[in-house]
């Protein structure tokens, strides 16, 4: 089965969040499961820079305003399609979405749907020999390659559009559409038009065969006004073909055996090993060195995640005796509370503002848990990075943290399956009580080890949601036939 892929991001050549984690770590997946996914990407310099044999299997003399071409290039793991396209991607600035400064590139809406139409036309057959079975979108940087191939020659091709967050939507004004090259049909409420605009992800949600998202909880909860963010209309129409599949992580590269970015690797043989990487956190983030946990953060630093209800904690969390190591970027004002809050307690929490791989790595191996009071979230990642490394998850009751997560409470400890603490509703309260939870069974190691171990022995590698995205192809391509 060949399955087309389309993303803006993927791990390990460009990475913002979850997404690209995803985007990276399935096709390897599917691999040993007879799928052979193949990866559309936009040529960011970081991408061109990845490989020298340029071999152009489609080209543009025009997209969107420039000569552009298609690469069929192998790199690491990944069988790629680069779409080269100098005019809309090769910009400074290393991310994928903007300039420098952080703001949005005002063309994203041409810069996507460019990769999007490129998309569509390989679902039709423009490169030679090549030919999906499937087409499996992200977001809405990839969403309208859906709506090219409902419009265009690949309408009988079976889609998925994947949702990892709904928050991120793609919305531009009605003046894009005349740009886009399709035909006018498509400016309806059941194409992409969106309150009058247009709209990039709601047109992929509407046009794919199979909607899923990243948990089967944040599938549901969607679907309700709180959490649809004005798609849950949309999405409640489409509810039979909705499905949750929790995302899993590469566990090679998140591996505590033999991950290089530790101090001192580890198994749950023996978990006194994290010491030194404990050792190693404390050094990094100034802070006192004594028996007390460190509770970590690794994250964006957005509402969403909760972050202002973190800045609002870090006294109470600094009085039940942990200690805080946070590393993040994000909002402004939010990162300088944080600042705040180290120099406040200095020794007590330690805050590092950027983007450090490494550093995300030596965290989840040296700290004793992992903080996620996300607000929503519809899988997560860094709770299930902290299973794998016995960093316990302390984490709101939410999307893919409630389906993750098994809670310490009595009768998940007496059966002793408990992984780690989820708190609701969300609020700084809630957290702080979740907190005493943490401390009580910290103190006691017997309960802590068990935990641990108990979360290091969750099978959070693909393997499962592998299976559940073929048994989703195979399903799509049987109503094909039918
Ligand atoms: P989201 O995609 O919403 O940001 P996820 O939990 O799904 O959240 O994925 C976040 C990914 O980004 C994880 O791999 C996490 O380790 C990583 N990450 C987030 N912030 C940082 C940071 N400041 N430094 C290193 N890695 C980070």
């Amino acid at each position: 089965m060949q399955v087309l892929s389309v993303a803006s991001e993927i791990f390990p050549l460009v990475k913002t969040g979850g997404l690209a984690d995803v985007a990276g770590a399935l096709p390897i997946a599917l691999a040993g499961k007879g799928v052979a996914m193949r990866s559309l990407l936009p040529g960011y310099p970081v991408v061109m820079e990845a490989f020298r044999k340029r071999k152009a299997v489609l080209q543009y003399p025009s997209l969107h305003g420039g000569k552009a071409a298609v690469h069929a290039v192998r790199i690491g793991d990944l069988d790629l399609f680069v779409l080269d396209a100098p005019h809309l991607f090769n910009r400074p600035g290393g991310g994928p979405y903007g300039d420098p400064a952080g703001r949005d590139w005002p063309d994203n809406w041409r810069r996507f749907a460019a990769l999007s139409q490129v998309g569509g036309d390989i679902a039709a057959g423009a490169i030679a020999g090549y030919r999906p079975d499937v087409v499996h979108a992200h977001d809405w940087q990839a969403a309208m390659t859906l709506a090219y191939m409902r419009y265009g020659k690949a309408v009988a091709t079976p889609t998925v559009m994947t949702v990892h967050n709904l928050a991120f939507q793609g919305q531009f004004g009605a003046g894009v559409f005349g740009e886009l090259g399709l035909p006018a049909e498509a400016m309806t409420v059941d194409g992409v038009e969106y309150y009058g605009g247009v709209g990039f992800l709601k047109a992929g949600l509407q046009a794919a065969w199979a909607i899923t998202t990243v948990s089967p909880t944040y599938a549901q909860e969607i679907r309700s006004p709180e959490f649809g963010m004005g798609l849950d209309g949309l999405i409640n129409m489409r509810a039979d073909d909705l499905y949750g599949i929790v995302n899993g992580i590469d566990t090679d590269i998140w591996d505590p055996a033999k991950d290089r970015h530790l101090a001192a690797t580890y198994d749950a043989a023996d978990l006194t090993l994290r010491r030194r990487n404990r050792a190693a956190i404390e050094e990094r983030f100034n802070l006192e060195r004594d028996e007390s946990p460190i509770i970590c953060v690794v994250s964006r630093l957005t509402w969403q995640k909760g972050m202002d209800m973190l800045a609002g904690a870090v006294d109470g969390i600094v009085s039940a005796g942990a200690r805080l190591a946070v590393l993040g970027s994000g909002d402004p004002g939010l990162e300088g509370a944080l600042l705040a809050a180290a120099a406040r307690h200095r020794g007590r929490v330690g805050t590092l503002i950027g983007y450090d791989e490494a550093l995300s790595h030596l965290m989840q191996g040296g700290c004793d848990a992992i903080l996620v009071p996300s607000r929503f979230e519809p899988c997560g990642l860094t709770q299930l990075y902290g299973l794998r490394y016995g960093c316990v998850p302390v984490v709101a009751r939410t999307g893919g943290l409630a389906d993750t997560i098994i809670d310490a409470n009595e009768a998940a400890l007496s059966a002793g399956v408990a992984t780690g603490f989820q708190f609701t509703p969300n609020s700084g309260d809630a957290l702080l009580h979740a907190l005493h939870r943490v401390m009580r069974a910290h103190g006691n190691a017997e309960v802590w080890s068990s935990i641990q171990r108990q979360g290091m022995k969750a099978d959070v590698s693909w393997n499962r949601s592998a299976e559940r995205y073929v048994e989703l192809y195979r399903l799509l391509l049987s109503r094909k036939v039918a």
